[in-house]
């Protein structure tokens, strides 16, 4: 049987998954349904039966205590996402329903297991939410390669589309939930990020919002409605509003019927009236995706192209916008599939390179060094040939290498004249040549005789090298030993080393006695390996419809 390896997009509101064929071409497996994404819900219809996908999308209308949407905008915020049979359900336990619903169908379809993966997220998710990703993969028993941005995968897959000249894009990815504006320098043998910013409250849904009270609004006017909108008409109201913005991409005028507590009325919207309620909304992507050019001009670099991505740059204002802004006309990329596609073709490389990494006779957890970054694999997980070589999915025979950049800003707590600050270590949109990237910076102790100091580590999108303290930025603490008879001022080294997946690692070294202290980051946000481990298990007893 021949072996494939696959990207999937576990998108906010639908989600895709691809793998590249025998002649090198990624392709998007469609799920049980026939179709080519699946909504991103799931409905826990039994204690021992979730049902994933349009099935649920539908039975939210009937059964909305049961059925939760939108799952990803809480990966690696909470560790609640929804309460059934009395039991709290995790982020990272939902999305891993998700995951193997389309898997496990893709695997049906091409009669083979679905195994090893590349996970996207948006660019913009830190330590947490990546965490978040990937232990929802390992908790769907699936062998997840590495967890890639959104956009890197969509001009992976651009690049591999069609031969080119070095040029600049920007990359505007509009979805269901989450917008991500990337800007990448992009050549035949390299992909290298500038620069990304995004809004991860900001997406589909909230056009469909503004519909559904626009809705809402015209329905009390014309039918004198004085109540309350019930779950059940909301939730009706909910797709009839998406499915009218999904119209109106091709039409410039729909009509929508709405029931509710025995009234109907029949409301026209049209392209031009949908436009105007959404307009504060593209405002808003509008003005990140100037703020990521400004940024991307200090470093050098002039926008060439304009790629779209997510399924909501389907809507004309989308381009209309872009062409008035920036006089240039986007291109579409195939807006559901591309970045499912472009993390299918790096699936292929990374396991390939892992591949290669490995000493000859090497099996069980293993230590390999890949393009700079040393990372644990399972020997075992690699020992099958590919049905496909990188070399058939390139240009020219020619791998094109991804060279990321930091998505977000790592700082620790300082005292700085006598004032408690953060102080960036690293800092967004630096560049990752090998993948990774290590930083270290000195500071002295507070006072004398410490036994210990206590680091407190901060994410956030602040590019300053010195900010307020705030404690919603903090990803973790950790605690370094120190020998007790030190003077104030001794001086500590402290390294920073954000791996390929944006996971932080903390290391310290008390310069005096030169003696290395270990530094373990307690992320407050990211599930322990016991539950992850343990939520596996219960996993596999539960059938995913
Ligand atoms: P994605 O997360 O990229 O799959 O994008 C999903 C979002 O795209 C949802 O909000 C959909 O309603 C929206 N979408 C899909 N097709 C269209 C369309 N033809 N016009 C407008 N929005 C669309």
């Amino acid at each position: 049987m021949a072996k494939y390896v696959f990207g999937i997009d576990l998108g906010t509101t639908y989600s895709c998954i691809s793998y590249v064929d025998e002649t090198g071409r990624a392709t998007v497996v469609n799920n049980a349904e026939g179709t080519n994404t699946t909504p991103s819900v799931v409905n826990f219809a039994s204690p021992n039966q979730v049902v994933v996908g349009q099935v649920a999308k539908e039975n939210a209308v009937i059964d909305p205590n049961n059925t939760i949407s939108l799952v990803k905008t809480l990966m690696g915020k909470s560790d609640f996402a929804i309460n059934y049979n009395g039991e709290d359900k995790s982020p990272e336990e939902v999305s891993a329903y998700i995951l193997r619903k389309v898997a496990e169908d893709a695997g049906k379809q091409l009669d083979t297991e679905v195994k090893d993966v590349v996970i996207t997220c948006p660019a913009y998710f830190g330590t947490a939410e990546r965490t978040a990703t990937k232990n929802a993969g390992i908790i769907a028993g699936l062998n997840v390669l590495e967890i890639i941005s959104e956009p890197t995968a969509a001009a992976l897959y651009y690049g591999c589309a069609k031969e080119q000249a070095e040029k600049t894009i920007l990359v505007f990815d509009l979805g269901g939930g989450t917008f991500d504006v990337t800007i990448m320098s992009i050549s035949s043998e390299k992909i290298e990020v500038v620069c990304s910013d995004g809004n991860h409250e900001l997406g589909g849904k909230d056009w469909d919002e503004a519909v559904m009270r626009y809705l809402a609004e015209e329905f009390i006017s014309e039918t004198g409605f004085d109540g309350e909108f019930d779950e059940y008409a909301q939730q009706d109201m909910r797709l009839k509003a998406e499915k009218a913005k999904q119209q109106l991409s091709s039409r410039e005028e729909v009509p929508v019927m709405l029931d509710a507590a025995g009234l109907r009325a029949r409301i026209s919207l049209s392209r031009e009236k949908f436009d105007e309620i959404t307009s504060t909304l593209l405002g808003e992507a509008i003005d990140k995706t100037d703020a990521a050019i400004a940024i991307a001009k200090e470093k050098g670099y002039n926008i060439d192209e304009i790629l779209l991505v997510g399924g909501s740059t389907r809507m004309p204002q989308v381009t209309k916008a872009l062409v008035d802004k920036y006089g240039m006309e986007p291109k579409i990329l195939e807006p559901d599939e591309a970045v499912a596609k472009g993390a299918s073709i790096h699936a292929v490389n990374v396991y390939v390179n892992n591949q290669k990494s490995l000493e000859p006779g090497d099996s069980g957890e293993t230590t390999v060094t890949v393009g700079g970054t040393t990372k644990e694999i399972n020997a075992d997980d690699y020992k099958e040939e590919l049905a496909v070589q990188p070399e058939m999915m390139s240009i020219g025979g020619k791998t094109q290498k991804v060279v990321v950049a930091t998505t977000k800003s790592f700082a620790i707590e300082v005292l700085a004249n006598n004032q408690p600050k953060c102080c960036n270590i690293i800092i967004k949109n630096q560049a990752m040549p090998d993948g990774s990237i290590t930083v270290s910076k000195t500071f002295g102790t507070n006072e004398a005789n410490q036994d210990n100091c206590e680091l407190v580590v901060y994410e956030s999108d602040f590019m300053e090298d010195y900010f307020d303290i705030d404690e919603d930025f903090v990803l973790g603490t950790a605690t370094l030993e120190l020998p007790g008879n030190l003077p104030a001022g001794a001086p500590i080294e402290i390294t920073f080393t954000l791996n390929t997946e944006g996971i932080l690692e903390v290391s310290g070294v008390d310069k005096t006695t030169n003696r290395e202290v270990h530094a373990t980051m307690q992320s407050k946000g990211i599930m322990a390996e016991e539950k992850v481990d343990e939520l596996k298990e219960k996993s596999k007893r539960m059938v995913v419809m």
